[in-house]
């Protein structure tokens, strides 16, 4: 296969060398759970790479985590990857954690900082006696056992970082303690993440760079985030969903053309994986899977 400077295809495994992963949170209540075990079921024979799940701030959401990964492994034939962070625990205790995961057959985690408990934007400070962040994090989680490490990364440089050189240092600093694939913030121009992509191949990172990829689910809610990440919204984008406030339909086929366009861009530059935040709702991941060819076995009843 050609490969051209953002191709990122080194272990694609899947229909048209095309490669995907979907993003879960854990649920908080029996109606979520349900919803999210029928997207789990419905995007299953996908075949994805892995199944990643959340861990809310500050371990708010540690036993949901535990317990949503634990059912993954017990009852499908997934590969959960939870996700972990260095929040507000000693280095003792998120160690009791991550042998506790190994335990339960969980061989992937995605090793992240965490943002502070104060709320995204205030100082983070490291808890005495934690981990400082993430690269300590995954250094930490390869001395316990063999796990698969994936990290973050940040196509428009983490809002905390001082320039993309000093963050592209601290990506190394996280490959250097185990990593083996970047998973990036999301973002709307596909080309800042095919530039960031550039960027980090000059800089002699050669891992997977996996795009984030979010589909608009609540405008409002998108527009926070965006601004809490820095991550640039441009106007065309705000006016593609100028007016949809009272029609979730039609805000839901936009949303899904928009993220069609992303990752059509992002296939025609030669990237091969697609990391899905399906915020739990299995239609427009299955939709964005099947325009990029990843396709069931057998087609799938309506
Ligand atoms: P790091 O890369 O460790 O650090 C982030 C920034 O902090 C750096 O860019 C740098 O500016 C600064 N910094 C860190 N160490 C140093 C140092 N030694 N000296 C100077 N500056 C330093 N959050 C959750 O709470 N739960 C989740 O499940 C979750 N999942 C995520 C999944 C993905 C794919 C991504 C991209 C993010 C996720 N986040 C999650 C958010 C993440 O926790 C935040 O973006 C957080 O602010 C940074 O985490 P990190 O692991 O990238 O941090």
């Amino acid at each position: 296969m050609a490969t051209s400077p953002t191709d990122t295809s080194s272990d694609a495994a899947n229909t048209g060398g095309i490669e995907v992963s979907f993003e879960f949170f854990p649920p908080k209540t029996e109606k979520m759970e349900e919803t999210l075990w029928n997207s789990i079921k419905k995007l299953a024979p996908l075949k994805p790479r892995f199944v990643s799940v959340t861990y809310g701030a500050g371990g708010s959401t540690r036993e949901r985590t535990h317990a949503t990964v634990k059912r993954i492994v017990d009852e499908t034939v997934l590969n959960p990857a939870a996700h972990l962070t260095c929040v507000e625990a000693t280095r003792e205790e998120i160690d009791a954690v991550i042998r506790d995961y190994w335990d339960a057959g969980v061989r992937h985690i995605v090793a992240l900082r965490g943002d502070p408990p104060s709320g995204i934007g205030e100082k983070y400070v490291p808890f005495e006696g934690g981990y400082a962040n993430a690269a300590e994090l995954a250094a930490g989680i390869s001395r316990i056992a063999a796990f698969e490490i994936s990290v973050g990364c940040y196509p428009e440089k983490h809002p905390e970082s001082p320039s993309f050189d000093a963050d592209l240092d601290l990506l190394k600093a996280k490959i250097d303690g185990g990593a083996s694939r970047a998973i990036s913030q999301f973002f709307v121009e596909p080309d800042s993440f095919l530039r960031y992509v550039d960027r980090a191949r000059s800089a002699g990172i050669d891992i997977p760079i996996v795009p984030g990829i979010m589909p608009v689910g609540n405008v409002a809610g998108y527009m926070r985030m965006a601004s809490a990440t820095g991550t640039h919204v441009p106007d065309w984008f705000k006016d593609r969903f100028e007016g949809l406030d009272e029609d979730p339909h039609t805000r839901q086929l936009v949303a899904l053309a928009v993220a069609a366009e992303q990752v059509q861009r992002l296939a025609d530059q030669g990237i091969r994986q697609f990391h899905i935040y399906t915020l739990n709702r299995a239609e427009t991941a299955f939709a964005l899977c099947h325009i990029l060819g990843v396709r069931p076995d057998k087609p799938l009843a309506a």
